[in-house]
């Protein structure tokens, strides 16, 4: 097991669009292994592997209270059950600090495939759809701020910028 690096927005390797797993080998399980490990330490409930700048489409989540049911999703594909939006206030494990609401479709279709290489469907609303909508845009290159103002996409860069410094001094100390 090992942390991974997590990239920070504005990094252009998060603009990358994946490229589907096209065999779930040992090296896949390992990855999403260390994606657990890294997502719990960070601490957060959702990775993508585009955010540890491994471009295919793997995504892991656990938003369970004990953060002890992890959930992977194998090149996921969603569709929408209603017309409806919710809006959720969003975090990002790679825009650190900035929380802002995202409307997003409240209840979608996920068909995935799992760790043992079987396809799975379930339905999710609630903070599930919410997640899963989110880690489905970082497989394609896209952000939760890129639905925000010019204005406060800039604000979120620069604040970011700030805190990815800070944590390099705090690492350097150590
Ligand atoms: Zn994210």
């Amino acid at each position: 097991m090992a942390l991974l690096p997590i990239l920070s927005f504005p990094d252009a390797r998060l603009r990358t669009i994946a490229k589907p797993v096209e065999k779930v080998t040992d090296e896949i399980r390992q990855l999403a292994a260390d994606m657990l490990e890294t997502m719990y330490e960070a601490p957060g409930i959702g990775l993508a592997a585009t955010q540890v700048d491994r471009h295919i489409q793997l995504i892991v989540m656990d938003l369970s209270e004990e953060k002890d049911q992890p959930m992977v999703f194998i090149n996921p594909k969603i569709t929408p059950l209603t017309e409806e939006t919710q809006p959720y206030e969003e975090g990002c494990l790679s825009v650190p600090q900035i929380y802002d609401k995202v409307n997003r479709t409240s209840r979608v279709k996920i068909e995935a495939i799992n760790l043992n290489d079987e396809a799975f469907e379930i339905e999710a609303d609630g903070l599930l759809a919410v997640c899963i909508q989110h880690e489905m845009d970082h497989l394609n290159g896209k952000l939760f701020v890129d639905y925000l103002s010019p204005l406060k996409r800039q604000r979120a860069r620069e604040k970011v910028e700030k805190v990815v410094r800070q944590r390099e001094k705090v690492a350097v100390k150590r």
